[in-house]
């Protein structure tokens, strides 16, 4: 029997930056400004630098970012937007929240993510309802960014915003462009394991519009006008924690390294699995974020389990598809089956995957897969 591996390993991070990240909570209990304390403003012009767009805000979760940014387009009930069906709950969710009407796409049997093809298609069903399609959010799963130039033309022509739900693709970039500055907005989120997690929730919407930018500071601190108790609009608490900047701002010297060596584990897996494992395909175009590891396989159950008897652990990301969850299954979708979605949702297994990943034990991986 041997030692099980960490699916994501957190303690090796921290064992590298512990002193920085030590060094930036004591400042923050030195100075006192737990809410909208400096690091916010310090944190928000570094990312925003990092991914080279106007604006970037931060906020108290990828979540709490996906309904600020649908605020800030004012979507509401009548009100139709395309999401994947294979995606975390949360990209559906925050838009039943603001009372409009999510419909379901499939997604792209090889990158796992939606494409253009099926926007226009998705627009027509909810006009169909009698809904106003308003807005798109494609996911950039496992870490890719989806197809935002080819998605844009078709928004473009249909008169659709575009949300892009990065929340598991910060760091990763289309033709050298990162992501950030791919869509008219950008959510992403700093959840621990997220490929730049903090030590609790956070997240950020990230765009070029300074009157966006604008609603959104408004919108995550109850709709205040110009000053706290002259309320404009309706909002939310939905401000970043000055001890969660604080430690983002430790780890972001280390982020790009990271990104490479998450580079390294996932190029390692894909040159060396077994061929009867497809491992998601990554478009030429694109850097992931590599935030999950994820293939394609027949006997995922047996896989599982001889992986786990060998202290290997994996995940399944995800195992029903929003359209078949009892909390989603009412929403309309563009056709009544989604079939990559479907067999996605039973065929897909993650692997370990993290910066910290070393060869010998990937190749243990590895070598229990063959
Ligand atoms: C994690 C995640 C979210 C939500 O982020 P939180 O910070 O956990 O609220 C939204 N969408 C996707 C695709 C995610 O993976």
């Amino acid at each position: 029997m041997t030692a099980t591996i960490p699916f994501i390993d957190l303690k090796s991070q921290h064992a590298l930056i512990g002193p920085a990240v030590n060094l930036a909570i004591a400042q923050v209990l030195e100075h006192g400004h737990y809410i909208n304390g400096p690091e916010i403003e310090v944190l928000e012009s570094k990312l925003a630098e990092f991914c080279n767009i106007e604006h970037v805000v931060s906020c108290s979760s990828g979540t709490d970012a996906l309904f600020l940014a649908l605020m800030a387009l004012e979507i509401g009930p009548g009100d139709a937007v395309l999401v994947p069906a294979f995606t975390f709950a949360a990209t559906a969710e925050t838009v039943v929240l603001t009372g409009a009407t999510p419909l379901f796409l499939d997604v792209d049997a090889d990158t796992f993510n939606v494409v253009a093809d099926a926007v226009e298609a998705g627009a027509r069903a909810a006009a169909e309802l009698g809904l106003k399609p308003r807005a798109i959010i494609p996911v950039d799963l496992f870490g890719q960014p989806a197809n935002y130039p080819a998605i844009s033309e078709v928004a473009r022509h249909l008169g659709l915003a575009i949300i892009a739900d990065a929340a598991q693709s910060f760091g990763g970039s289309w033709h050298g462009r990162r992501v950030g500055s791919l869509a008219d907005i950008t959510v992403t989120s700093f959840f621990p394991a997220k490929p730049l997690g903090c030590y609790g929730d956070g997240g950020a919407v990230l765009t070029k519009s300074l009157v966006v930018d604008g609603v959104l500071r408004s919108l995550r601190e109850h709709g205040k006008g110009t000053s706290k108790y002259q309320n404009v609009r309706r909002g939310i608490n939905g401000r970043l924690d000055t001890i969660q900047a604080a430690i983002l701002l430790a780890k972001l010297p280390i982020f790009e390294d990271e990104l490479l060596s998450r580079q390294r584990v996932a190029d390692r897996y894909t040159a060396n699995v077994p061929e009867i494992i497809r491992p998601q395909h990554i478009d030429k175009k694109v850097a992931s974020a590599w935030a999950q590891y994820t293939v394609v396989l027949g006997d995922r159950e047996q896989v599982r389990e001889k992986l786990q008897a060998a202290g290997v652990p994996t995940r399944i990301y995800y195992p029903i598809p929003l359209h078949m969850l009892d909390a989603y299954r009412s929403f309309p979708r563009s056709t009544p089956v989604l079939p990559v979605s479907e067999h996605l949702a039973q065929n897909v297994l993650s692997l370990p995957m993290h910066p910290y990943l070393e060869e010998a034990t990937q190749d243990r991986i590895i070598d229990l897969l063959r």
